[in-house]
């Protein structure tokens, strides 16, 4: 089943339960402390919080989603894309835990002759958060899971908040068991490569209140209106009806893939064990078709590159991709090829990929020539110092990695990448510190600053890659917010 059906009976489904369908919000979240749009809820926010009033009871939506947390998934484990579309139900005070339960069971099982997924029950687990004995007499009652198939599990799995005073309430799960050849047996506890997560319930049914922490709060009394959020991973459902053995095998990003593997010269195997020596290779394929589809989708929600912000990880992206592409043997500008792959993927769902092509692919391929420029006037340096740090028998300086940046503008997660390629570390602490000592020479002294730019772009992409490799660095958040 392609996607594009995937959905098309999902809204069918809900619209024929009583749910107002609402076209996909931008990726550019209308929340101002959010990125990106990193969940079906988000456009609904206002409803669920009840700050605002909604206009339906019921709605159902296929959300396009970014997540940056992910980034370092991408392509080694099987279900994490930085962009993917989740499919949602929500009710405003509406049903509650029962019927979400019966209409997530019913439209995954019901046969595809009739409209649904097909899924066989056997293969379907369920966790409930380890207190709500009610979402586990619901699912045994109404559903032929037996509670063999029912795992409990705590707040910091199965508990949704906002980590704030206000709505939260326990999660219920569904998996799919891939069977004994994705790993061992015992439920989704056990092996969440085998058991994929594929929706998520959100049962919004408390107020909180002294909240110490996500998993630390008291609960005040149960809402006087509660709702239902959910969320189904698009492409994990499609993974999975398709037959494929990764999200970036399904028909929207595999023709990515397919280029790739075309422009390297490389067979793609589908290998996901580190022991098969194809590995390295395919965890780069899938990576390029994430990103590149990813990159081509936000820049349609109108994200451009910059050294900040929203620009910063689409720029990131892109050069992860180049990146991915090098290593893979291809040199030369490559989006020219892979853009137009992707479009082509994607346009029967969102045409304005194709309508909007000529602005999108303008910026990507723009973007790209820049990095290409960059990285070869960085490589030389960074491989003299790599053979000097290797023969010192040292990590690579922070003073190198500086110099690196500085003068070339040799992003530091690239110097950390080529790094461990050779078998180095990098002095990051000392790194740290001479960004910090530049950041208070800049401060000290601003007229006598030549260009700026540099600085300020350094401690904005720390600020960037805060929530995934950089965690290290968050203590010069508060400084590069200036
Ligand atoms: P996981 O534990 O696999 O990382 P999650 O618990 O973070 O998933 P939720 O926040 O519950 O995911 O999101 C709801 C659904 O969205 C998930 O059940 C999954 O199907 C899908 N989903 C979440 N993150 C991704 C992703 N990075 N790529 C594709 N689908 C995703
Ligand atoms: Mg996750
Ligand atoms: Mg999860
Ligand atoms: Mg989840």
């Amino acid at each position: 089943m392609k996607s594009q059906e995937i959905t098309k009976r999902w809204v069918d489904f809900f619209v024929s339960k009583g749910h107002t369908a609402v076209p996909s919000a931008s990726l550019v979240s209308s929340d101002p402390s959010l990125l990106f749009t990193v969940a079906g809820m988000v456009p609904f926010i206002p409803y669920l919080t009840a700050r605002e009033e909604p206009p339906f009871d019921r709605a159902t939506s296929v959300q396009k989603c970014i997540r940056t947390g992910d980034i370092e998934e991408v392509g080694k484990t099987a279900r994490h894309g930085t962009f993917f579309q989740m499919c949602g139900n929500f009710s405003f005070g509406d049903y509650f835990k029962e019927d979400a339960i019966k209409f997530a069971f019913e439209l995954l099982t019901k046969s595809v002759d009739d409209g649904g997924y097909g899924l066989d029950v056997e293969r379907l687990w369920v966790t409930v958060y380890e207190e709500d004995d009610e979402a586990q007499d619901l699912w045994l009652k109404n559903t032929g899971i037996p509670a063999s198939r029912i795992q409990r599990m705590g707040k910091a799995d199965n508990y949704w908040s906002t980590g704030q005073p206000g709505p939260a309430g326990p999660c219920s799960e569904i998996y799919y068991d891939r069977g004994p050849a994705y790993g061992a047996e015992g439920g989704p506890i056990a092996d969440e490569n085998r058991y994929v997560e594929i929706w998520n319930l959100v049962f919004m049914q408390y107020q909180i209140e002294n909240v110490r922490s996500k998993v630390d709060f008291d609960i005040a009394g149960e809402l006087p209106k509660k709702n239902i959020d959910t969320g189904l991973g698009m492409e994990r459902l499609a993974m999975i009806l398709q037959g494929v053995e990764n999200m970036y095998e399904t028909d929207q990003v595999r023709p990515v893939i397919d280029k790739a593997a075309a422009l390297s010269g490389k067979e793609y195997t589908s290998a996901e064990s580190a022991d098969d020596p194809h590995h390295t290779d395919d965890v780069r394929m899938r990576v390029v078709a994430d990103h590149i589809r990813s990159a081509l989708m936000l820049i349609s929600d109108g994200v451009s590159p910059s050294n900040e912000g929203r620009g910063y990880v689409l720029r990131r992206l892109i050069r992860r991709a180049v990146r991915a592409m090098r290593l893979l043997g291809v040199e030369e500008a490559c989006l020219p090829q892979l853009l137009p792959a992707s479009r082509d993927a994607m346009k029967g769902v969102y045409p304005v990929v194709e309508t909007d092509f000529d602005r999108i692919s303008r910026i990507a391929y723009a973007e790209e020539r820049a990095f290409l420029r960059t990285i070869a006037s960085g490589t030389a340096r960074l491989e003299e110092a790599v053979v000097l740090s290797k023969a010192a028998g040292k990590p690579l300086s922070g003073e190198d990695a500086f110099a690196l940046h500085d003068t070339y503008g040799f992003p530091i997660d690239l110097t950390l990448e080529m790094a461990e390629e050779a078998g180095l570390k990098v002095d990051e602490a000392e790194f740290r510190s001479l960004m910090l000592e530049q950041r208070q020479r800049a401060q000290a002294d601003a007229k006598s600053k030549k260009g700026g730019h540099a600085d300020v772009s350094a401690f904005q992409e720390l600020l960037a890659e805060g929530e995934t490799i950089f965690t290290g660095y968050t203590e010069l958040e508060g400084e590069a917010r200036v």
